[in-house]
């Protein structure tokens, strides 16, 4: 394991991915044919994008408009003291409008799908939320929206499904395989081969082929720009930690990136532990994954022998896929972030209490960097400051937790 000293000085963050999308062995573009193609455009338009003034300027205005920017950093008193050791702060990406980070991505790449002609757009979901934040751009710019989700998952997440269709967005029930989120992105991989003259398809985490992974992490660090700003006004100085959970990855790159030059600030990523770590029961892919590649690119996945992919199993759903995002493998190889892994039954427990004592109702996927959190702040000093990303509001797991507690609610 290379120091954290010497990687920083080695490779200079901006500096990836390399032109084919590699972070170190990781990352790349492992597609059909057919997709090259509309890969390139992609990349290309987005890198015109970026520097052009007018597309930065309209992406701000929307996200503060429509999405709710800047969101709060928010200090956790009744936690900290419940703790009794770091200072915890919550950066309050749940406050978003759809309930989640999700949204940031979403409207950075509804304005590229616009920027190039195309009217219609397809993605992938899990729990629903990134379907719900597309869904939710596309209704807002008029184009035409499908999303693809497992058939179970549909079940699972009914209100999510009815919110998407109320914003004119086409639910289609995947009923391959597992019947959940990698089923998912297989059909929408399908669709976007078939269409993709008219259809741009706004992959939802830090995953898939070049350029997805740096897109949709650079239109998520606005989330660690803001809560550097912010930390140094309220607190004169950076924190000394950051948490986030790591599903695909992108709201942890996404508080992580503008501090990872910062060698005084660690960074730790939480992934779901599930029932524990035993094969098929859980999706901490840092836990027993092995290098593969799954739907674009080469990172750690959970897969046997044969390369068969695992079953996987999380109680929130929005952490629960196979594989994880190819800049968190380049950054647990060269340590200069730390891994962790929540469990269902400590979630749980985690969930109800940062309800109770701070009157926020976190998302399950969030809850998993408070589990971590919770446990650090005990280890750490009372003049140490901890930040928590809160990536999601729990609005959308309340039925499932209520299930879980025994408690009917209809
Ligand atoms: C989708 C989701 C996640 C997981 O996705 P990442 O790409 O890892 O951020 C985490 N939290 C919430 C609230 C989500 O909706």
């Amino acid at each position: 394991m290379v120091s954290t000293a010497s990687t920083s000085a080695a490779v200079s963050p901006e500096s990836l991915p390399d032109a084919h999308g590699r972070f170190g062995a990781f990352g790349g573009a492992y597609v059909p044919e057919t997709l090259v193609t509309a890969l390139k455009e992609l990349s290309e338009v987005y890198e015109t994008a970026r520097h052009d003034p007018a597309y930065v300027e309209e992406l701000h205005r929307h996200l503060k408009e429509f999405a709710g920017r800047p969101t709060e950093l928010y200090f956790a008193e009744r936690l900290t003291a419940h703790c009794g050791g770091a200072k915890i702060y919550f950066k309050r990406e749940d406050l978003l409008h759809t309930g989640a980070h999700k949204i940031n991505n979403a409207i950075g790449q509804v304005l590229l799908a616009r920027r190039m002609g195309k009217p219609r757009v397809i993605a992938e979901t899990g729990a629903g939320q990134h379907g719900v934040a597309t869904a939710a751009v596309c209704a807002k710019f008029g184009l035409q929206c499908r999303v693809y989700m497992g058939a179970v998952d549909m079940e699972r997440q009914a209100l999510n499904v009815f919110r998407m269709r109320l914003m004119g967005a086409e639910v289609v029930g995947v009923e391959a395989g597992q019947k959940t989120l990698k089923d998912a992105v297989n059909e929408a991989m399908r669709d976007w081969v078939t269409n993709v003259r008219d259809t741009h398809y706004i992959l939802g985490s830090a995953l898939g082929a070049h350029p997805y992974p740096m897109m949709v992490r650079d239109f998520h660090r606005v989330i660690g720009k803001e809560a550097r700003s912010q930390m140094l006004e309220r607190e004169g100085r950076l924190p000394d930690e950051i948490i986030a959970c790591v599903g695909g990855g992108s709201n942890a790159m996404g508080v992580f990136f503008d501090f990872l030059k910062d060698e005084s600030v660690r960074l730790v990523g939480v992934e779901a532990g599930g029932h524990g770590i035993r094969q098929g029961e859980h999706a901490a892919r840092f836990e027993g994954g092995k290098l593969g590649v799954l739907q674009g690119c080469k990172t750690y996945i959970l897969q046997n022998a044969d390369g068969q992919i695992e079953l996987t199993h999380s109680v929130s759903a929005g952490l629960d896929y196979a594989a994880i995002g190819p800049e968190h493998a380049y950054y647990r190889d060269t340590g200069r972030v730390r891994y962790a892994y929540a469990c269902d039954d400590e979630v749980m427990e985690i969930f109800q209490l940062c309800s109770r004592l701070e009157g926020i109702i976190p998302a399950l996927e969030s809850t998993h960097a408070l589990v971590e959190g919770v446990k650090r702040a005990k280890q750490m000093r009372k003049d140490e400051i901890l930040l928590i990303n809160v990536s999601g509001r729990g609005d959308k797991d309340v039925n499932q937790v209520a299930k879980l507690l025994g408690v009917k609610l209809f």
